[in-house]
């Protein structure tokens, strides 16, 4: 699907915030899918960037990123407002109740995350790192299921996700599974949710077995936690 992108910058006060809410209410409401990212420094609101990209989801999809709490307050509640703040930068996103995994089952069956989505301090390198996903503690050997329903767009491996899958949704979300032990699909197969489509591993980069699970949409990493509440940090 083509893609329309915008990008443009617009200097930032209290009413540029409000049209831009405006706009990402509107596009939401006539199906188009908008991303806004506002970027911070230390000098507060600096920039913004936004990408009206063609008909997707609804709110799920209206990320905001916001330096001040204060102009949200003033904001509607539309559902649920992820608050995330690493090194002085606090990042707002919109989600609507519209979950798009409604009925989604889970990719192994263990609700023990050994690591969250988010930053945190790489095990390796001690240095702080971006994971995008959640690893899923799993003993090797473990049936791993397809999530939802969808094609094998990618069965593959390399030397630090080990052997792993991507599945593609309707809905146009990526799932991927790594770290995986041997797969049990090709690419281009179509999977129904539930179906094993791998044993887990510890192949790749690893402290040991587990599962490394992902979403991915619009080449942006999703918190699985989103849509899968027993992944969510307490
Ligand atoms: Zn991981």
């Amino acid at each position: 699907m083509r893609k329309r992108i915008t990008r443009r910058k617009i200097r930032l006060s209290e009413r540029n915030l409000k049209n831009l809410y405006t706009i990402c209410i509107t596009c939401c409401i006539i199906g188009l899918s908008v991303t806004v990212l506002i970027r911070v420094d230390k000098n507060g609101l600096s920039a913004v960037q936004t990408d009206i990209s063609s008909a997707k989801n609804s709110l799920k999809d209206a990320a905001a990123v916001f330096s001040n709490q204060e102009n949200f307050s003033e904001m509607p509640d539309i559902s649920k407002i992820m608050e995330e703040t690493y090194l002085g930068q606090t990042e707002y996103v919109f989600q609507s109740n519209t979950n798009p995994f409604n009925d989604a089952v889970l990719p192994a069956n263990s609700q023990t995350v050994s690591s969250f989505f988010g930053f945190r301090n790489d095990p390796f390198t001690g240095a702080t790192a971006f994971h995008s996903g959640v690893d899923i503690s799993v003993d090797e050997g473990t049936d791993i299921t397809a999530i939802y329903d969808g094609k094998v767009t990618e069965v593959s491996e390399n030397d630090t996700g080990g052997k792993y899958i991507e599945i593609e949704h309707p809905n146009g979300y990526i799932s991927y599974y790594g770290h995986l032990s041997s797969s049990e699909v090709q690419i281009g197969d179509d999977v129904s949710k539930g179906d094993v489509i791998a044993k887990s591993g510890n192949t790749g980069v690893t402290t040991g077995p587990h599962l490394h699970f992902e979403l991915k949409y619009n080449d942006r990493a999703v918190d699985p936690a989103e849509f899968f509440d027993v992944y969510a940090k307490n």
